[in-house]
């Protein structure tokens, strides 16, 4: 599926509510292995274009792949998720009363759940993963402390390490850095750079210090508004567009 180098092909994509096109033939193309920061203005479409993605809102128009020939629009929400994308809203949504490490090992039984029941023993294959993902996420130490205390960036990154858990091939983040200390947004940069490569990553965020640093090495931004792409190119590049601006100010 992935043969062709991309991992993620919008064409055209219109989503009108009422009439109001929330997207506007939007056309995206995102490499495997790539990390794609989208930026826009509030009602530019961001979220929107997520649902599409995941089959969470149908378009009227247009098309959606994964990889290079499976059409993301004959897929219903739970048969996307199983392809390997996976979501991550800005609400983190952990399961509080349990462990972190329970937390893990649930989004990987989830993930099997046609398979092996919630009471099957984990293989050492798995316990491998959780200690891979443990470390990536900066959750090893507090692996038995119940997530319900963990502050807000780690229940981040938790919810993260369970997408993680299912091995996803396309990683969709929704304002990922929302309510972060300057700490957690680095050790945040740090996590998404470490995966960029062996993941795609589609990273919606309005922090453009956050932003500046996971495209650093001349990385192309997508700039949305209206429903469609303003404008795409390097940070700095985009900055400078005149319409990227005007967008920016107000008019
Ligand atoms: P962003 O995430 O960039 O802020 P959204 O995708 O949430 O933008 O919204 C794009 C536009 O579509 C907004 O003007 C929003 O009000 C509108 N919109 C989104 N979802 C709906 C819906 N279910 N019904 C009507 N309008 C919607």
């Amino acid at each position: 599926d992935f043969a062709h180098g991309v991992a993620l092909y919008l064409e055209d994509i219109t989503v009108s509510f009422d009439g109001f096109k929330a997207l506007n033939q939007l056309s995206l193309t995102v490499d495997v292995g790539e990390l794609r920061c989208i930026i826009g203005p509030n009602g530019a479409g961001k979220t929107t274009m997520m649902d599409v993605i995941t089959g969470k809102t149908r378009p009227q128009q247009g098309s959606a792949s994964f990889g290079a020939n499976i059409d993301l629009l004959r897929l219903r929400e739970n048969e996307i998720a199983q392809i390997g994308i996976g979501r991550k809203f800005q609400k983190p949504t952990v399961f509080e009363p349990l462990s972190v490490f329970e937390n893990l090992e649930l989004a990987l039984k989830a993930d099997r759940r046609a398979r092996a029941s919630l009471r099957a023993k984990l293989n050492s294959a798995d316990l491998d993963r959780m200690a891979e993902v443990l470390q990536l996420t900066h959750l090893r130490r507090l692996a038995d402390l119940q997530a319900g205390l963990l502050s807000h960036g780690q229940k981040q990154w938790l919810e993260i390490g369970m997408l993680l858990m299912q091995e996803p091939k396309l990683l969709l983040l929704d304002e990922p850095v929302a309510g972060m200390t300057d700490e957690e947004t680095e050790r945040t940069a740090e996590l998404f750079l470490t995966l960029e490569g062996k993941h795609s990553l589609v990273v919606v965020e309005h922090d453009m210090s956050f932003v500046a640093t996971l495209t650093q090495g001349f990385k192309k931004v997508t700039v949305l508004h209206e429903g469609s792409v303003l404008a795409e190119g390097r940070l700095d590049q985009v900055q400078a567009n005149d319409k990227v601006v005007e967008v920016y100010l107000g008019r």
